[in-house]
């Protein structure tokens, strides 16, 4: 690996601290992502989180991780079962998974959170819970993209089979058709993003998610974001965009 922490504890709800730990920053950074399904989120969440040190709490990893387990309460055979038919899983489960993950949220290097919240009753769940912590969430990444380019994203988006690592089969080719350039693992396609599939994902997140955009704004903390360009283009005008957003707050916070 590259320093870069495992995040397993993440996927252990913390009974496995990651390795390495990452190191304590003065300003760590707290952020959620949010946009459409396909627009980009885990590769910039890759991509901050090597920048920022951060580590990238994905609720659908862990989906995709507990599907590959063998022994799963029905609870979560369910829930995994609502992913492939590409439905949201049930809001107890996530936010308890979430909760569950409380120490992640406290982490000293900071967050990237991907996937979680989805609607607005999660989001509510998630500013409670870091009241709870007595933690600030700095901003919300608002990635943005039209329609047509995200479904071509989507039809050529494969996933590392054994670390995070996304490509894309046109604008972010592996050096080995099908291998991981990072780890050797293979490279296959998920198994949401087949069209029909894809197809449920975006009414899902029309009807559950775009709300959440407004609920944001309202109070301040939406930072929107152009997601054209490659993915490191992507990463600077989000960093760029961070930088502005979270220096002001912690100026006016330390001014205080
Ligand atoms: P993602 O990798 O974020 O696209 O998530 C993959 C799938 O996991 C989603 O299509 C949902 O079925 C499920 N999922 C992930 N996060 C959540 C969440 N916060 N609420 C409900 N379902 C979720």
């Amino acid at each position: 690996m590259n320093g870069h922490p495992t995040r397993d504890g993440w996927f252990s709800a913390g009974q496995v601290p990651c390795d390495p730990v990452p190191p304590p920053r003065e300003h760590p950074y707290r952020v959620v992502l949010l946009g459409p399904p396909g627009v980009g989120k885990g590769t910039q969440a890759m991509l901050l989180g090597q920048t920022l040190r951060a580590c990238h709490l994905s609720t659908g990893d862990l989906f995709r991780a507990a599907s590959c387990g063998s022994e799963l309460s029905p609870s979560m055979r369910a829930a995994i079962a609502a992913t492939q038919r590409g439905e949201l899983v049930c809001e107890e489960l996530v936010i308890d998974l979430v909760r569950e993950r409380a120490g992640c949220l406290r982490c000293h290097g900071g967050f990237l959170l991907d996937g979680f919240p989805r609607n607005v009753t999660q989001a509510q769940a998630l500013d409670e819970l870091l009241a709870e912590l007595n933690v600030t969430l700095d901003a919300v990444l608002y990635f943005e993209l039209p329609q047509e380019e995200i479904v071509a994203r989507l039809a050529g988006r494969r996933t590392c089979s054994r670390c995070p690592a996304v490509y894309h089969l046109a604008a972010r080719p592996p050096a080995t058709a099908g291998v991981c350039d990072g780890c050797g693992g293979e490279l296959t396609q998920r198994a949401d993003d087949r069209p029909d599939v894809i197809r449920v994902r975006m009414q899902a997140y029309d009807e559950s998610t775009r709300p959440l955009i407004d609920f944001y704004r309202r109070d301040g903390r939406l930072v929107s974001v152009a997601a054209t360009g490659t993915p490191e283009q992507i990463r600077d005008r989000a960093m760029r965009l961070l930088d502005r957003r979270v220096g002001a707050s912690q100026a006016v916070a330390q001014s205080v």
